[in-house]
């Protein structure tokens, strides 16, 4: 498990791993927070945040959007050198085999698991199947409790 903890303050990121429980400070504004990996589930995926104690988590592809573009206008670009090269009938059938390919690339892409209250990210876990994708209602609520926690 590589666990990426984002300081409230000045959004530094560090990466943890499990044997890192304790106390931190952040490297740069020195704010500190504490790590305990005792949250996961047998099957080593991740019940309660090692960092703020929450159990809500959504999960999302590790995927940047701008490589996917990239994939796209590839296809794009190899599709009208080869209907302008070899005919235009081939321009469909090579756009469906590249974006079949980058389809195959992008279920690939492992997901990572992200903290609702504190947006810390969980990789190479077992997924835990009660975590679904991004709920803006769940994240509002979290968005509150950060607030009143920034008005003290
Ligand atoms: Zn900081
Ligand atoms: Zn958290």
């Amino acid at each position: 498990m590589r666990a990426r903890h984002y300081c409230p303050t000045c959004v530094r990121a560090r990466e943890h791993s499990p044997s890192e429980s304790g106390d931190f400070r952040c490297e740069s504004c020195g704010e500190p927070y504490s790590a305990n990996f005792g949250g996961t589930a047998p099957d080593g995926s991740i019940e309660r945040c090692a960092f703020c104690g929450h159990r809500a988590f959504f999960v999302q592809k590790d995927f940047d959007q701008r490589v996917g573009c990239l994939l796209l206008a590839v296809s794009l670009g190899l599709a009208l050198l080869v209907g302008w090269r070899f005919g235009w009938i081939w321009f469909t059938p090579v756009l469906l085999a590249t974006v079949l390919v980058d389809w195959i690339v992008a279920r690939r892409i492992r997901a990572v698991t992200i903290c609702y209250r504190c947006d810390a990210e969980y990789r190479d876990i077992p997924l835990n199947p009660r975590h679904r994708g991004y709920d803006p209602h769940v994240a509002e609520r979290y968005a509150e409790k950060k607030t009143v926690r920034r008005m003290r």
